[in-house]
């Protein structure tokens, strides 16, 4: 069921502590932890601590929940002194998403190209 944790979910392995990752910060509703294959000097997921499959979804469903993740971003990048930085909500594989838990990528350190691939 949405918002319950699901089985086969990396993300929700994460919040619940079986896979380990590199936590940056942590409020009651979000988990932010360095990304794993980092894209640029500061590559970091805000994921909300339940489940839904994308951006869109959690914010029909927890609108509140979905402005944590938007409001701990910046605090990510204020965290990681980036005064440029992008927050990217890949969205259906042809948007590159393979993770089926919403998150929001924080990328900086580097300068980002617009439009992005
Ligand atoms: O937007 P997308 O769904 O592709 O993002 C998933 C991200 O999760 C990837 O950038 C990948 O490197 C990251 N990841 C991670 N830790 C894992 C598995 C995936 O940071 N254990």
């Amino acid at each position: 069921m949405a918002g319950e944790p699901q089985d086969d979910c990396l993300f929700c392995k994460i919040v619940a502590g079986q896979i380990p990752a590199t936590v940056v910060r942590e409020t009651e509703t979000t988990l932010a932890f360095r990304d794993i294959n980092p894209q640029a000097p500061t590559h970091v997921l805000v994921i909300p601590r339940v489940h839904y499959p994308d951006i869109a979804s959690l914010g029909t469903a927890e609108p509140a929940v979905a402005a944590d993740v938007l409001r701990e971003s910046g605090e990510v990048a204020a965290e990681e002194k980036l005064e440029s930085y992008r927050v990217v909500f890949n969205t259906g594989s042809g948007a590159g998403q393979t993770v089926w838990h919403a998150h929001a990528h924080v990328l900086g350190g580097r300068g980002l190209e617009w439009p992005p691939g």
